[in-house]
């Protein structure tokens, strides 16, 4: 029964281990998750000022190109002739590598002073400056350069001041896009600038194999099928927002808001690889804390589980009887109080070797020993596990059997084991039986058990008996 307790610790600490090691996964997750949020808000935050940095160095570009422009267009004059040719030749040798600046006249033929002249009458950029706007800009999709470009054109005004024409000049779109993205990023990735069809006015190198913007995007990896469609309206909305996509396996941010010039919009792209590293350094190290975590547990229970394990060993060597190894009288007392204070019964076997002296004397000591050691054995063998097979002292053992109070299976035992001992021993046994329940002291029942035992020996040994009737009802309980 004391083995009982400590099963009941060692379930306990079982339970508080689980616990423990539940609230330590619950923890790694929990802290896992905090932190791959945050990490993912901080590539966020850095993609939103890298994307407003963006839109600052796009007007400031935008601003400054078309007012050297319209400074430019104040030395154009209405002149036609010698005197055209010379403006038209001198500003045009103004433009920079990937641009071209060209001149077009009321009639709407652009002359890039040489030989390429082009209708843009019909042009957009070129009816809005006609109209009267200061400033147009345009995206050509097929531009001078085979890639796409933009035009910025600003109005030519004659002596009246009235619009005489338009002066423009067309920017390669990644040569213009290089101005933005050449300013510091958060890890490599790209500023661009579309307009609501797509188009795209402001690129980078990495855009060439796409015809537009979202062509490009309807090729990456999105978590919803129509993420690209509400990324579309967004734009069109002239929304702000982000979007997660999946390129080759890597992830990708994408920060986009209204440029604030025509219905353009400007997008950040990030490849998210401080993201990614910083998450998988932190399973690394998660993965790691938790294994030699679960390893201590593991190596803490496992010696807890020694610790006990010997400590039970000591408790019930220390419950045994040296020589049988079956339990001593102490203990075999001790089991009997408890079940009798929880109300149980039971049978008691109190029995005896016949002529044990005889086996000393003949055979000598060990001998005898020998047939105390195996007189224990055969007794376990015979009764139930639960049933407590004591030695009492000298050749006298007692057995307990639980909750066995029926007179007819108790004979059947009873002449079990004494058959058993005529079978397979060199010696017999007698046995008294006694029966006992609730308020009955262990005195009493051994007193019974042992008077029982008298009778057994003075019928002859080798046998069992009760106590007979008249004791039965002298002495108290002990009766079926
Ligand atoms: P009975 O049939 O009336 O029981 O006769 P018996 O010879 O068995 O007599 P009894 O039970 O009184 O004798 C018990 C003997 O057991 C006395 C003692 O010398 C011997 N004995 C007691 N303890 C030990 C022990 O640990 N080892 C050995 N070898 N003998 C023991
Ligand atoms: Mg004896």
């Amino acid at each position: 029964m004391r083995g009982r307790g400590q099963n009941g610790r060692l379930k306990r600490f079982v339970v508080v281990l689980i616990f423990l090691l539940g609230i330590l996964v619950a923890n790694g997750f929990l802290y896992y998750r905090v932190f791959k949020s945050w990490v993912s808000y901080q590539t966020e935050v850095a993609l939103r000022k890298y994307n407003d940095i963006g839109m600052i160095v796009l007007r400031a570009t935008l601003d400054s190109r078309a007012e050297r422009l319209r400074i430019m267009a104040s030395f154009c004059g209405g002149e036609q002739g010698e005197s055209r040719e010379k403006w038209a030749k001198a500003i045009c040798s103004c433009t920079g590598a990937g641009a071209r600046i060209g001149a077009a006249d009321m009639d709407g033929a652009l002359w890039y002073g040489n030989s390429e002249n082009r209708d843009i009458s019909e042009f957009e950029y070129y009816k809005r400056i006609m109209a009267g706007e200061k400033v147009a800009y345009e995206i050509r999709p097929s531009g001078f350069s085979g890639d796409g470009s933009l035009v910025i054109a600003v109005p030519r005004y004659g002596a009246d001041g009235s619009v005489i024409g338009v002066l423009c000049e067309e920017y390669n779109c990644v040569e213009l896009g290089n101005s933005l993205n050449s300013i510091d990023r958060i890890d490599s990735g790209a500023t661009l600038v579309i307009n609501e069809k797509g188009d795209v006015v402001f690129s980078y190198a990495g855009m060439n194999a796409f015809s537009d913007f979202y062509e490009m995007m309807e090729g990456m990896d999105h978590r919803g099928k129509d993420a690209v469609e509400l990324l579309k309206a967004s734009i069109r909305n002239k929304e702000k927002g982000f979007l997660e996509y999946v390129s080759g396996k890597r992830r990708r941010l994408l920060y986009h808001q209204p440029a604030g010039v025509e219905n353009w919009c400007i997008i950040s792209l990030v490849d998210a690889q401080a993201y990614q590293t910083e998450k998988g350094a932190m399973r690394r190290d998660l993965v790691f804390i938790s294994t030699i975590t679960i390893l201590c547990f593991i190596g803490v229970a496992v010696l807890a589980g020694m610790i006990m394990y010997q400590i039970r060993q000591e408790t019930e060597k220390g419950k045994r009887d040296f020589l049988t190894d079956v339990y001593d009288r102490k203990t075999a007392r001790y089991m009997l109080e408890r079940h009798l204070e929880k109300g149980g019964s039971g049978c008691c076997f109190f029995l005896d070797i016949d002529n044990f002296k005889n086996i000393n004397d003949t055979k000598g000591h060990v001998a005898g020993d020998r047939a105390l050691q195996n007189c224990a054995a055969l007794l376990k063998r015979e009764v139930r596990h639960d049933d407590v097979v004591s030695r009492y002292g000298g050749d006298e053992f007692c057995i307990w059997l639980w909750e066995l109070r029926d007179e007819f299976i108790v004979r059947g035992i009873a002449e079990r084991l004494v058959q058993t001992f005529r079978d397979e021993a060199e010696y017999t046994i007698s046995m008294g039986v006694s029966f006992f329940a609730k308020g009955d002291a262990y005195e009493d029942v051994i007193k019974r058990a042992d008077r029982a035992l008298y009778f057994a020996k003075e019928n002859g040994r080798n046998q069992f008996a009760f106590l007979p009737e008249h004791e039965q009802d002298a002495q108290g309980c002990g009766t079926v």
